[in-house]
């Protein structure tokens, strides 16, 4: 077993506190499109500024429109969630990662298993009111976009709002509760890992500085990040191979502390 692996599968079965933080990196496998880079969609076949808050309140009809465009692109070919999605379920299931915060809006970490959860960007299965704040299944407001009704309308009786997607827009304030978590977390983990991230979008990025300089810092991603001078653990690869293999260390580190404690109660008997 990789020396690096196996070092911080220890790190983290002994730590008191494990965050992780996902960006899009984690969800390519799963049929999620690349947003940034030469090959993202921002950069090829949507413009940004499209999907902005500024353009949602000028002209809520025209952003739905463009957004169900959006949404077919991003989430037509989603085949579920991914081996990087199961590994980080399961760490959570053997007790060593305490909450995943993600940057994703795919719902993939709930889908997988992931339960103690901070969706930082929100939840595109979802959509809000803008008025009274009730919640809808977003595939429930396209389906009035598709039938020509954009924007799609709060269905509460007497409520006149209309509906937005339950996700941060550009140009929109991420949610104060969730942020706030995220940093408390970051900052009283022993070990913060970052899987999938470039660590270029503020202010989720200045999350691993501040854990940083707490605990240990480890980064999972395919290249390079913003953040790599700051880590303890740097892995290289594809999340959906190199997280099954931390599952993998943390097992085996487990059940060498079950075999010691087995022999400990035979010395004790005998
Ligand atoms: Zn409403």
């Amino acid at each position: 077993m990789d020396e690096q692996m196996a070092a911080l599968a220890d790190e983290i079965s002994a730590a008191g506190g494990v965050t992780v933080l996902t960006g899009a990196g984690v969800s390519n496998a799963s049929g999620v499109p690349t947003f940034r880079g030469e090959e993202g969609i921002w950069n090829n076949e949507f413009d940004p500024a499209d999907f902005r808050m500024d353009r949602f309140e000028r002209d809520p009809a025209g952003f739905w429109t463009d957004r169900l465009e959006l949404h077919e692109r991003m989430f037509g070919d989603v085949t579920g969630p991914n081996d990087a999605h199961r590994a980080l379920a399961r760490l959570e299931d053997l007790g060593v990662v305490d909450v995943v915060v993600t940057q994703n809006t795919d719902g993939l970490h709930a889908e997988a298993g992931t339960n103690r959860l901070i969706e930082l960007h929100g939840n595109n299965a979802r959509s809000v009111c803008v008025e009274c704040g009730e919640s809808v299944p977003t595939e429930t407001a396209l389906d009035d976009v598709r039938a020509g009704n954009s924007p799609p309308s709060c269905p509460v009786v007497g409520c006149t709002g209309h509906l937005k997607p339950d996700v941060v827009l550009f140009g929109e304030r991420l949610p104060g509760g969730a942020y706030d978590s995220a940093r408390r977390m970051a900052w009283e983990s022993d070990v913060f890992i970052v899987v999938g991230s470039s660590l270029t979008v503020a202010p989720a990025s200045t999350l691993p500085e501040e854990a940083a300089e707490r605990g240990q810092l480890a980064i999972f991603d395919t290249g390079e990040t913003e953040k790599d001078h700051l880590a303890h653990y740097l892995v290289r690869g594809d999340a959906t191979e190199t997280l099954p293999a931390l599952v993998e260390a943390v097992q085996a580190r487990l059940g060498r502390e079950a075999d010691a404690r087995g022999v400990e109660n035979v010395t004790q008997e005998g």
